[in-house]
């Protein structure tokens, strides 16, 4: 008999309201609420952990010099400089992942989000020749690079990504000084391991439909197998799931709205990287490559009649484009990092532009079901490069694209996990070798093989009933035990693999 072919109609979609009511879970350390907003995070090239962690808590250290009632802080008039030291991965790649700059611009009060990046080379070019900072672009200090701006090779002890900031006095004494990490997607924590928010000047988290309540999320979830309870025991799917959780902070317009701008950003990055010509930043000059191969596949489409596997160059094309634009510092959205951020909008434009019936509900489902099994990772495992290798980056967007992919073609939840832990299993152990220390080889390329490993998990999965051997849980801890085995060099320090045997021109 043959075997059933994998579900071609549109699944149906996420349902806001729960039919039963919500299964207790045991709360484990793990069950801090995370949301989908978490992962994927408007921001800028190239790298989330290397430019957008460190530009959010350079600004949030700026913030803190500030003299408040109730706030410990010098304040403006007793602060004339700030020293600013790297340690471990950020020191090791910092120059080439762009963190020199993002910490100027953090300094000066430039937030991910909403920074121009056509404006961020001026303003670099302008403290550079200065050699003059505003903090938060209102109290100017004399900044040195080469004396302010330090890279150490230790590390701290926290996190491979390290950072310590300390406010000069007029004799150059400390007055106020603080570590933070950089843990992986933008994520930054302090030395206390909390959280640290990218608190905007009138002190709320994240622009636009922020949260309006911090109430517990009614299906909470800290493991795959959590997560499968949930869903069988109330008959949501993932996506309603995480719709409903979503919904105890944001309304659900604003949950809706956002995910549809998160779309919106990842397809304007494609479209630029399908158009931007000339050579990527750095020693290599890395000619881009999107648009030629845009080009070539939009003028030969006999050809695409003819090629059955020729949907795959269109998947390269999408995944190489947005990480052209990482690369080139240009806007992106982490997904959940910079420099794995071509995976998963390669998949949602495969699913757009290649699957029959494909909606906008679906796009919202396809985010809402990434970020769940996202949510797994960021709880037990770790989205960077510096702590378990690539197997962090692109293999965690892998898993999330897999699964996704997997719920909007109509997949079980079973499936869906069954897909994403698919993505996980044939990424585990891999390194993190970039050559010299820049966001493009081999990151670019491997977008293109994660997206296209992304769809064939999705179909593997939905071929089968959702019964497999291994868990999503299983493959999550054989990661981090990977990533733990993984000598450093292979970790985001470009002191081994790829990164040692690739000659930069
Ligand atoms: S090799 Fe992977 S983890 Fe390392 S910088 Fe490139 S995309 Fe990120």
């Amino acid at each position: 008999m043959p075997a059933r072919a994998p579900p071609r109609t549109v699944h149906a979609p996420s349902t806001p309201a729960p039919r039963r009511p919500p299964m207790p879970v045991a709360a484990s350390p793990s069950d801090a609420f995370v949301s989908v907003f978490d992962l994927f995070k408007i921001g800028i090239g190239p790298s989330s952990s290397h430019t957008v962690g460190p530009m959010i808590a350079a600004r949030q250290f700026a913030r803190r010099l500030q003299a408040a009632p109730g706030r410990a802080a010098p304040g403006w008039s007793a602060v004339h400089g700030v020293r600013a030291e790297l340690f471990g991965s950020l020191s090791a790649t910092g120059l080439g992942h762009g963190t020199d700059r993002a910490v100027l611009l953090g300094l000066a009060g430039y937030e991910p989000d909403t920074v121009d990046p056509e404006a961020i080379a001026p303003a670099i070019a302008a403290i550079r020749a200065t050699q003059q900072l505003a903090l938060l672009g209102q109290h100017p200090i004399r900044f040195v690079e080469k004396d302010h701006l330090l890279m150490r090779r230790k590390s701290l002890p926290l996190h491979p990504n390290g950072m310590r900031f300390a406010a000069l006095g007029a004799d150059g004494e400390e007055l106020l000084a603080a570590e933070f990490y950089s843990v992986g997607g933008g994520f930054v924590i302090d030395a206390a391991g909390t959280r640290v928010l990218n608190e905007t000047a009138e002190g709320t988290a994240p622009a636009g439909d922020a949260p309006v309540s911090t109430a517990a999320p009614p299906y909470p979830f800290g493991s795959g197998a959590e997560l499968l309870a949930q869903c069988a025991a109330s008959g949501l799917s993932i996506a309603g799931l995480m719709a409903a959780n979503e919904a105890a902070r944001r309304s659900p317009e604003a949950v809706r709205r956002q995910l549809l701008a998160i779309w919106q950003t990842m397809a304007g990055c494609v479209a630029r990287g399908c158009s931007a010509t000339g050579h990527l930043p750095g020693r290599m000059q890395l000619r881009r490559r999107a648009a030629e191969l845009k080009s070539s596949l939009s003028s030969h489409p006999e050809a695409a009649l003819r090629d059955p596997l020729s949907m795959l160059d269109w998947v390269n094309l999408y995944a190489m484009a947005v990480n052209e634009e990482n690369a080139a510092g240009g806007r992106v959205v982490t997904a959940p990092t910079n420099g794995a951020a071509g995976v998963i909008p390669a998949v949602l434009h495969y699913y757009r532009n290649f699957i029959p019936g494909a909606t906008e509900q679906g796009i919202v489902d396809f985010l809402l079901t990434a970020g769940a099994i996202g949510i797994l990772y960021k709880k037990n495992a770790s989205l960077s490069g510096a702590e378990v290798g690539c197997q962090g980056e692109v293999g965690v967007a892998c898993s999330m694209a897999a699964g996704a992919l997997a719920a909007v073609l109509g997949g079980t939840p079973a499936q869906v996990e069954n897909a994403a832990e698919i993505g996980m299993e044939h990424n585990l152990g891999m390194t993190c070798d970039p050559v010299g220390g820049l966001v493009q080889i081999p990151c670019i390329e491997r977008n293109a093989m994660g997206a296209i490993k992304a769809i064939n998990a999705a179909r593997l999965a939905l071929r089968g009933d959702g019964r497999h051997e291994v868990s999503l849980d299983q493959v999550i801890r054989t990661m981090v035990q990977t990533g733990a085995d993984m000598k450093s060099r292979y970790k985001e320090t470009s002191r081994g693999g790829l990164a040692v045997n690739v000659i930069e021109c």
